[in-house]
């Protein structure tokens, strides 16, 4: 693995935010440490190629899994990536199955988002200075559709063609974690019609709508959640069980995706213009 110091002209076109287990396999990374106004990323950028796609690979909870959902500088990671000349992410991740039909080893790709956060600082655009002066403006970005059309498009695609017939559609309910979900706020979360519940979907996506980034995400249900099942709810023991047994379909169906994902330059969604020309009141990475 070769590393390489930021201001070096290695760049990006696609991010991936996941686990180690989407990266670790490939040939030949360059690892590069990126710092951003916020501080550094949960770990340094992993840079490879799939399908002649140029893609940095970030570790969302650091390598060894050291960060937890509530501590992950997700302002950080999305910075990092769109300085490397990012513009569409990838963010797969594990979620619990709210339904019965959907149990473990259920790929659903969401298309809708409900933030059940409490820490997190969800913006770029909370007023406060930057290190360089620049003070963000005041700045209200839509997240009606929170994933890009085109990146869901490419995902559901993508396991198909993989033989993984994908839940086209859902909602994703972002809890704060650590600790999984009682069983009273897991029949809550059933009774709103949510389809699966995870820990780092959010602020994820809104932050990359804040930066004009197209993000999606696809979600590996590795439990059913407390109220979904009626014995001893969710372990971290079976999540990880299940999450291996699956990582490798993941994977290549995430490699597929990222290969049908359009040209930067080819991009027509409304990601690409979240800001509607407003000022942002710092100058985007
Ligand atoms: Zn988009």
């Amino acid at each position: 693995m070769a590393n390489a110091e930021i201001g070096s002209d290695i760049g990006a076109e696609i991010g991936v935010i996941g686990g180690s287990g989407f990266y670790s396999f490939l040939g030949d990374v360059t690892e590069v440490q990126v710092d951003t106004p916020y501080g550094p990323p949960s770990d340094s950028l992993f840079l490879g190629e799939i399908a002649g796609r140029r893609v940095a690979f970030l570790p969302r909870h650091g390598r060894g899994h050291h960060l937890p959902p509530h501590r992950i500088n997700y302002r950080a990671n999305l910075w990092a990536l769109r300085s490397l000349g990012v513009r569409q992410v990838l963010g797969p991740c594990a979620v619990g199955g709210l339904r019965p039909e959907y149990g473990p080893g259920t790929l659903l790709v969401p298309d809708q988002l409900v933030d059940r956060t409490k820490s997190r600082v969800g913006t770029y655009f909370d007023g406060l200075p930057l290190p360089g002066g620049s003070i963000p403006n005041v700045v209200h970005v839509s997240l009606a559709d929170p994933y890009c059309p085109a990146g869901r498009a490419a995902a559901l695609k993508a396991a198909r063609g993989r033989d993984w017939e994908p839940v086209d559609g859902g909602t994703l309910v972002v809890v704060e974690g650590p600790r999984f979900s009682t069983r009273a706020e897991s029949l809550w979360h059933q009774a709103q019609g949510w389809s699966v519940v995870g820990m780092t979907g959010h602020p994820e996506a809104a932050l990359a709508r804040e930066l004009e980034l197209c993000y999606s995400t696809m979600t590996l249900v590795t439990d059913l959640d407390a109220g979904a099942e009626s014995g001893e709810g969710v372990s971290h023991d079976e999540v990880l069980r299940v999450f291996a047994a699956n990582v490798h379909r993941l994977r290549g169906v995430l490699f597929d995706a990222v290969a049908a994902l359009p040209a930067n330059e080819d991009r027509d969604c409304l990601c690409t213009n979240a800001l509607g020309g407003m000022d942002p009141g710092f100058e985007l990475p």
